[in-house]
């Protein structure tokens, strides 16, 4: 029988729909949560994702602010837009879409993004939340595979879960998700021996390698739930030809428009898995899905500390007490 297949957008519109319930409760205490991103240089790929996301903002109705400083901005520049994104009040979300220029240090941006505020989740505090299990701001594309899993009804409790990838961004915070959901986890990386045989292990897969179609069928247990996080453009004709011989029009599309998109997992695997998310339209919807959502739990969170101290400052004594 073929994979149930695991569309993501009616998921994500799922969660839309509850973030709107969300953004009206806070819209009544005058709160509107707001998105700032940070687009560095030309790179088609970032300008595409910085503008859906900048999109989904609208459709939500939360604020959003783009920034586009040129591919020559320096380090120091860079770090001085952020630190007045993190001044600015009704910025509750800041957005540095990767990757940043070769001259850059990445590194030090992501961490002069204030922890309140990162809503990629990228930052030491927010990953040190999440690996002693501890509510805050969790990385958007793992987040979303969560998702994907709870609101398919597929168990996570006690399953064998293998993740593919080790990457800051996906493969770790992936892993320590589905362990903190009492999965037992496998992180398989380029250094894995026998990785088919590793994944042929898993109640559940997740891909996250960046290798176009690479898990194969007989790499999967029969009814196993597949997660196919990859994105990868497909441009060589032989190549086209080799991983869709089977699928008429995915190859018709590549003739159309001399390129198609891939996972990481091969197609046929839907013909083995008992569940299968699709590439495009599965885990990418849910990523910038989770951004709004961290975007809205963000303000929740900031603006319920600084009422909170305000409650404080305004206590007998309270001003004593300061430090
Ligand atoms: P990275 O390149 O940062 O990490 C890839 C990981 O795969 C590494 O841990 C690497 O191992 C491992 N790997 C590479 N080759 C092999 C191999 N032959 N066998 C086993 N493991 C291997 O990628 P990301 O995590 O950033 O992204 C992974 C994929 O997900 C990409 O296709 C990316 O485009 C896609 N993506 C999709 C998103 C979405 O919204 N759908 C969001 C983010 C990413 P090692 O550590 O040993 O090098």
């Amino acid at each position: 029988m073929p994979a149930r297949i695991l569309n993501g957008i009616p998921i994500r519109d799922q969660i839309y729909a509850e973030l709107k319930q969300e953004i009206a409760a806070l819209s009544g205490a005058g709160i509107r949560p707001g998105l700032a991103a940070v687009l560095v240089g030309e790179n088609p790929a970032s300008q595409i994702y910085v503008r859906s996301k900048i999109a989904a903002c609208e459709l939500l109705g939360l604020g959003s602010w783009m920034h586009t400083p040129p591919a020559s901005i320096t380090t120091d520049e860079l770090l001085a837009l952020v630190a007045q994104l993190n001044a600015r009040d009704e910025v509750d979300g800041i957005l540095v879409q990767l990757p940043l220029p070769p001259h850059v240090d990445t590194k030090r941006v992501l961490e002069a993004v204030d922890p309140a505020k990162d809503v990629d989740g990228f930052h030491p505090v927010n990953l040190g939340r999440l690996v002693s299990g501890r509510a805050g701001l969790v990385a958007c594309t793992p987040a979303g595979c969560i998702e994907i899993l709870r609101r398919s009804a597929i168990p996570i409790e006690g399953a064998n879960a293998v993740v593919v990838g080790r990457s800051d961004i996906v493969g770790k915070p992936m892993a320590l998700l589905l362990m903190h959901a009492n999965a037992t986890v496998t992180i398989c990386h380029s250094k894995t021996r026998d990785l088919p045989q590793t994944v042929r292990r898993a109640d559940i897969v997740i891909a996250a390698i960046g290798r176009a179609a690479m898990i194969e069928p007989d790499w999967v247990r029969p009814g196993a739930a597949v997660i196919d996080v990859g994105i990868n453009r497909i441009t060589d004709a032989a190549e086209a030809q080799r991983i869709f011989a089977k699928f008429p029009a995915k190859l018709a599309q590549f003739h159309e428009k001399s390129s198609v998109l891939v996972g990481d997992v091969h197609p046929a695997v839907a013909e083995v898995a008992g569940a299968m998310t699709p590439v495009p339209g599965g885990v990418g919807p849910l990523t910038i899905a989770m951004l709004m959502s961290n975007t809205v739990k963000a303000a929740r969170l900031r603006r319920a500390q600084s009422a909170s101290n305000n409650m404080k400052g305004n206590m007998p004594g309270a001003a004593a007490a300061q430090p």
